[in-house]
């Protein structure tokens, strides 16, 4: 890479990073534009960046190398139509929880007047859900002190202080009342796949975020279990799991006489989904 200084203009710091990434200059221009939360084509009219700026965006490349993820450069992510904030130590949202809300959105009857969400990270499934429902109150909780304050931040941001409360507790320690429905994107990773993980999550993603435990069922069973008491007569459980726990969920569920319940897949086939209290024929 060329020495800072001589960085003058936009482009030759797409050189630059272009060379840093091994990338194409498209790729390279994209990258800087995200990095500066600016559309691409409005690069090359920028070309009185300071040498800080360039020297930060630099920086950040060589970040984003290392593997750290973009949102945690950008401190933003895309979820359905909503722009949220995310700070490096909480959950990056993702594509198969969009489809989780799809999935929601069309199962029949009453529209859920009371929510609860179990993880709720940066708030993306809550604000979703409060779009969609907006008679819905929704209390949401995390274990997670970063993650409540990321939350708080959103839901400030899109102005939702007022039908949701934030609360910081373990599973349902903190939570009285009853529920329409109980949504969670719980921890459910295997403990022996914990290792496999791809770097870019393993390294810089909180790992309580993802530890589902022994067999990376034994979060959604307790929140299951634990749960029955929280959910109103005809309430609904909406969690999102991983196809490999799909075997030893169904047998938990029938072994407690728990159902109706209907497991459905994402976009990739794979079983990712669990719905409790919907009947297969009806949804
Ligand atoms: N709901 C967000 C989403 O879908 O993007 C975050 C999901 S992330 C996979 C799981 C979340 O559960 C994390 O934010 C983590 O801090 C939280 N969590 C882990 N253990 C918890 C516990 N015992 N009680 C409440 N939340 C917990
Ligand atoms: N789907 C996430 C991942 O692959 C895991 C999410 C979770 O444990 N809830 O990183």
């Amino acid at each position: 890479m060329r020495s800072l200084s001589s960085l003058s203009n936009m482009k030759e710091l797409i050189e630059s990073v272009s060379k840093e990434l091994a990338a194409d200059r498209h790729e390279a221009e994209m990258v800087i534009a995200s990095l500066l939360g600016r559309p691409r084509h409005e690069l090359h009219f920028l070309d009185a960046m300071s040498d800080r700026e360039q020297v930060q965006i630099l920086q950040r490349v060589r970040q984003l190398k290392q593997g750290i993820p973009i949102e945690y450069l950008t401190r933003k992510v895309q979820f359905r139509d909503h722009v949220l904030a995310i700070n490096p130590g909480v959950f990056i949202p993702r594509l198969e929880t969009e489809q989780l809300i799809e999935y929601v959105r069309k199962i029949p009857g009453r529209e859920p007047q009371m929510i609860l969400e179990i993880g709720t990270g940066c708030g993306a499934l809550t604000i979703a859900l409060a779009f969609l429902f907006p008679g819905a109150r929704i209390v949401a909780t995390d274990i997670s002190e970063k993650a409540i304050e990321n939350a708080q931040e959103n839901i400030v941001d899109h102005a939702l202080g007022s039908r949701v409360e934030l609360v910081r507790c373990d599973m349902y320690g903190g939570i009285s009342g009853v529920f329409d429905l109980i949504v969670s994107n719980p921890p459910y990773i295997p403990r022996d796949r914990l290792g496999i993980l791809p770097p870019s999550v393993k390294d810089f993603e909180p790992l309580e975020a993802l530890d589902g435990g022994e067999q990376g069922v034994e979060f959604i069973e307790e929140l299951i279990e634990d749960g029955q008491m929280h959910l109103a007569k005809d309430g609904i459980m909406a969690f999102e799991i991983d196809d490999d726990g799909t075997d030893l969920l169904r047998t938990f569920l029938e072994d407690n006489n728990i159902g109706p319940y209907v497991f459905r897949r994402d976009l990739f086939g794979r079983y990712r989904y669990l719905f409790i209290g919907v009947d297969r024929a009806k949804s």
